[in-house]
């Protein structure tokens, strides 16, 4: 019986690999991580073959430690850290150059020249975004201006670009599929999401040539085969791959979140929020970006995203840098030990502000601290914070969209905190509800794949686990709200030199 999914998640520091039965539950994982390369201060790169080889070891070593048979699986899904750009040989599958990562500045100058210039409005009106270094099509040019004979090369047809998404799947179908799925291909810079299609005015502008991108094709159906001969995974020659799509859209699709107005919230180093928006692009009046979230079955769903750049890194901060706590979950333990938090706010704003406040010059802030102020008063100040930037984020999220949220869905690491989701639900006054299985990401690239291999009709049908955490309103917080508003205006404009 076909009756597994084999999903690889291929992120920013390890490469995963789940084997999911088709209820959703994890039956085995393997997980192998790999280098970071820091050339210089604001620039990350990866080693592609290493990307590829600890992805494709982390899958074996899954498959393996489950016992399952591989004609068991019905299919294999992809998700990915997205952004991350790599050029590589069409003819040989070299790779030319490392791949230059998503957190990697190097491109800055560039994004700010096409603000100056004034394409930003016709950037975001095509793409949704914003000229950002963030995003990868001013990674392609460097790489292609800057690898000596790379934009020749390319020009006569020899190279291939792409995320990691397409050079995963070019990998795993043996150098005959080079696509790219539309969540991966709408964070480009290059992609127009109301046509799903490159933009060739955006591909001139960035200096791309079109003949180097993937195809772009929906989130699920057949992608491909696996090759025989790919390395460590020869016993799984011949599985469909099914489902592809970008980290974050995958965990909101793995959340379940179908219908316009549902919405994920991913409580890792920093924060994604993501809500489904429906079959229309929404733009936005308050800085979030406008992405595809998938499409399936010739239907587009957009979704709106925002970040808080420093949520569980806030936590990690009290650990390392304070040493205030040994390990994060004393920060919940301790944030319980008081009754409120002391009229102590904590603004982390380390790396400036994202959306709504948008501000580069913040940084971080902790007021109203009184000789009475203890350790457990400023965890709990630093939890709060993270669900009070959240709660700003969504909020100008319900503003765009027109329609108050019904629910929060919650997943990563800190969404461990009992504390950070009662808080969360007090503050928005709506249920958050964390499943049982936190492993959204790779779910979400599971259902892709499975509704492409037929094992289920709709996203509807697609079984939600049960045994989730759901935490409900409690206490009025709005008079400690009002108080955050004012914490956050000492935090704003900070910085007075260009950060
Ligand atoms: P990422 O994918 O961004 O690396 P994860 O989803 O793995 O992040 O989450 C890691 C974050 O979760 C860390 O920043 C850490 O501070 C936070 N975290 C881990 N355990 C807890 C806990 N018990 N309570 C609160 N935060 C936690």
């Amino acid at each position: 019986m076909k009756d597994y999914l084999l999903a690889l998640d291929q992120g920013t520091t390890s490469s995963r690999a789940i084997l999911f039965t088709s209820a959703g539950e994890v039956v085995a994982t393997g997980q192998i991580p790999f280098r970071q390369h820091y050339p210089q201060p604001g620039w990350v790169e990866h080693d592609p073959l290493e990307l590829l080889d600890s992805q494709l070891q982390a899958a074996a070593q899954c498959v393996a430690a489950s016992g399952v048979a591989p004609g068991d699986i019905a299919a294999l899904g992809l998700a990915n850290q997205r952004e991350t750009a790599l050029l590589w040989e069409k003819a040989t599958g070299q790779p030319v150059g490392r791949a230059i990562v998503w957190q990697c500045r190097r491109t800055a100058a560039f994004c700010t020249q096409l603000q100056e210039e004034g394409y930003t409005e016709a950037i975001r009106a095509r793409t949704g975004l914003l000229p950002d270094a963030y995003f990868s099509g001013t990674k392609y040019r460097w790489l292609l201006d800057h690898i000596p004979g790379a934009r020749r090369r390319a020009e006569r047809g020899e190279l291939l670009c792409g995320t990691v998404d397409s050079w995963l799947l070019w990998n795993l179908t043996g150098g005959t599929v080079h696509a790219s799925d539309y969540s991966n291909c709408c964070r480009t810079l290059l992609f127009d999401i109301h046509r799903l299609g490159w933009d060739e005015t955006l591909c001139q502008l960035l200096d791309v040539p079109q003949i180097l991108l993937p195809r772009p094709v929906e989130n699920s159906g057949d992608l491909g085969v696996v090759a025989p001969g790919v390395p460590h995974l020869e016993a799984l020659a011949g599985l469909p791959i099914r489902g592809m799509a970008g980290d974050q859209q995958a965990a909101l699709f793995g959340q379940g979140c179908f219908a316009p107005g549902q919405l994920k919230n991913t409580y890792g180093t920093g924060c994604f929020t993501l809500m489904n928006t429906g079959t229309a692009p929404v733009t936005s009046q308050n800085g979030l970006l406008t992405c595809v979230g998938w499409g399936l079955g010739g239907e587009t769903t957009y979704v709106l995203e925002g970040s808080v750049f420093n949520a569980g890194s806030s936590i990690q901060w009290l650990r390392d840098e304070l040493g205030l706590i040994e390990k994060a979950s004393d920060c919940d333990v301790l944030a319980e030990q008081v009754p409120d938090n002391g009229g102590v706010y904590l603004v982390s704003a380390f790396t400036g502000l994202g959306a709504p406040y948008w501000d580069m010059y913040a940084r971080g802030a902790v007021v109203g601290l009184t000789r009475g102020t203890t350790r457990a008063h400023l965890c709990r100040a630093t939890l709060e914070g993270i669900a009070y930037q959240t709660a700003d984020l969504i909020a100008a999220m319900e503003r765009d969209a027109g329609q108050k949220i019904p629910a929060l869905r919650a997943d990563g690491g800190a969404s461990v905190s009992d504390f950070l989701m009662q808080f969360q639900a007090d503050l928005l006054g709506v249920p958050v509800e964390r499943p049982a299985v936190v492993e959204t990401t790779a779910w979400g690239a599971a259902c892709l794949a499975g509704l492409g291999a037929g094992l289920w009709s709709s996203p509807q049908e697609i079984p939600r686990a049960g045994g989730g955490k759901i935490y409900t309103p409690k206490t009025d917080r709005s008079r400690a709200y009002a108080q955050w508003k004012r914490a956050l205006e000492r935090a704003k404009a900070w910085e007075e030199a260009e950060p």
